[in-house]
C-alpha cells in the first residue's frame, strides 16, 4: 500500500455551479425536482455572464486539484453567454493546470420568444438557443479541444434537436453527455434515446431509468441525496457505472465517501471494491488520468477500504502530464489566494443578479 494514486475523475461536473455557493434564496421554496430546476439551476444558468464562467471555472479547477481530481467531464449551460463559454471553461483549467472535457447542454426550454417550459413536446422545432447550443458544441470540437456534445435532458428538447445532437456527436466520433431520468418527471427518457444512444454516451444520474442503455451511468450520489430524487442502485445496473458529482464540487474521495455510505445503507454486504470500479470506469473516460500522480498526506490512500473510512486526506503534491501542477497542497501555476478573492467578487456580481 502507498500514498500515491492516479489522478481522479469527476464524470459529471457544472464548473458553472462554484459561485453559486450562499446564492440568494429562490423566489419560492422548490417541493419537487422539477421546481429545483425552475428555482434554482434555471435561473442561476441564466444569469450568468463570460465573467462569470470564467472565475466559476478557474476556482472550481483549483479546488478540484487541491482534492487529487486531474480530470473533470464537465456539462455547462449559460442561455445569455453560449458562444464562448467552452473557451473560457477550458482556458481557466489549463491555467490550472488540470485536464477538461467541455460540452454545451442544448436545450429547446427557452423558446424564441423568451417563455420558459417545463417539458419541451417532442414535435416542435428547434429553437434558436438550442441551434446556438450545438454550434459552441461545434466549435469547441473543431478547435481540437477533449470534447463531447452536451444536451441537457430529452424531456427540454425537441426530436430534431435531439437528433441534431446525436448526429453531431457521430461526426466527431464521440458521445453525447446528458442527464437522463433524473426526476420522475423525465422517467420516460430512455423510450425517445433506445434508438440513439451509443456505448460512448454518458448517461447522467438514471434515477428512474426504467431499462438500461447504451454508454455509461453516471452515478452522482449527493447530488441525487440532496435533490431527493431517490436511490439510482447504481450496483445493481447492467451498464458501467462511474463518478461524478454533479457540480457540488469535485473531490472524488469524498464523493465516494457519501456514494459508498448510500451504498451501504442499501446494501449491507456491498465492499468498497464496487467504490474501487467505478473510480476505474471514471478513468476509463479519461484515461489520461491513469498517468497522472496523486501524492497525498496519507500512506495507505491507494487502498478503498482505507480511503472510504479515512476523511480528510489531501494531495501533498500533484503531477499532470509530467509538470508539478500542486505543491506542498498549493497549486503552483496560479495564485490561490487571488482566484478565491476574484470569484468572491464575481460571486457578489451574481447573487445580486439573482436577487433583484
Ligand atoms: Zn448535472
Amino acid at each position: 500500500m502507498g500514498a500515491t494514486t492516479p489522478g481522479f475523475v469527476c464524470a459529471h461536473h457544472h464548473l458553472y455551479s462554484t459561485l453559486a455557493r450562499g446564492m440568494p434564496s429562490p423566489p419560492q421554496t422548490p417541493h419537487s425536482f422539477l421546481s429545483v430546476l425552475q428555482q434554482v439551476w434555471w435561473r442561476l444558468d441564466a444569469a450568468l455572464d463570460l465573467d462569470m464562467i470564467y472565475w466559476s471555472a478557474k476556482l472550481g479547477a483549483a479546488e478540484a486539484l487541491m482534492s487529487g481530481t486531474t480530470c473533470i467531464i464537465d456539462h455547462h449551460e449559460s442561455p445569455n453567454a453560449i458562444e464562448g463559454s467552452l473557451d473560457v471553461i477550458r482556458q481557466a483549467c489549463e491555467e490550472v493546470g488540470i485536464r477538461v472535457n467541455v460540452s454545451y447542454g442544448v436545450t429547446d426550454r427557452w423558446q424564441d420568444d423568451g417563455t420558459l417550459l417545463d417539458r419541451v413536446a417532442p414535435s416542435s422545432a428547434m429553437t434558436k438557443g438550442a441551434r446556438l447550443g450545438l454550434e459552441e458544441n461545434r466549435r469547441a470540437l473543431l478547435s481540437g479541444a477533449t470534447a463531447m456534445v452536451g444536451v441537457h435532458a430529452a424531456f427540454t428538447v425537441c426530436d430534431e434537436t435531439l437528433q441534431a445532437a446525436s448526429a453531431l456527436a457521430k461526426e466527431f466520433g464521440v458521445g453525447v453527455h446528458i442527464h437522463v431520468a433524473e426526476g420522475p418527471d423525465d422517467a420516460d427518457a430512455a423510450i425517445r434515446l433506445r434508438d440513439l444512444a451509443q456505448d460512448n454516451w454518458l448517461i447522467i444520474h438514471g434515477v428512474h431509468l426504467r431499462e438500461p442503455l447504451p454508454g455509461v451511468l453516471v452515478h452522482n450520489a449527493r447530488s441525487n441525496m440532496n435533490n431527493s430524487v431517490g436511490y439510482a442502485q447504481p450496483q445493481k445496473s447492467a451498464m458501467p457505472v462511474a463518478l461524478g458529482t454533479d457540480g457540488i464540487g469535485a473531490d472524488m474521495p469524498e464523493e465516494a465517501r457519501v456514494a459508498f455510505a448510500r451504498l451501504r445503507e442499501d446494501e449491507l454486504t456491498a465492499p468498497a471494491d464496487v467504490i474501487d470500479h467505478w473510480f476505474d470506469q471514471s478513468r476509463a473516460l479519461f484515461p489520461e488520468s491513469r498517468g497522472d500522480s496523486v501524492t497525498w498526506n496519507y500512506d495507505n490512500a491507494d487502498s478503498v477500504w482505507h480511503l472510504m473510512y479515512t476523511p480528510g486526506t489531501r494531495p501533498i503534491s500533484v503531477v499532470v502530464g509530467g509538470r508539478t501542477v500542486l505543491d506542498e497542497g498549493v497549486p503552483t501555476l496560479v495564485d490561490i489566494v487571488d482566484v478565491r478573492r476574484q470569484a468572491a467578487h464575481h460571486a457578489r456580481r451574481l447573487h445580486e443578479r439573482l436577487a433583484s
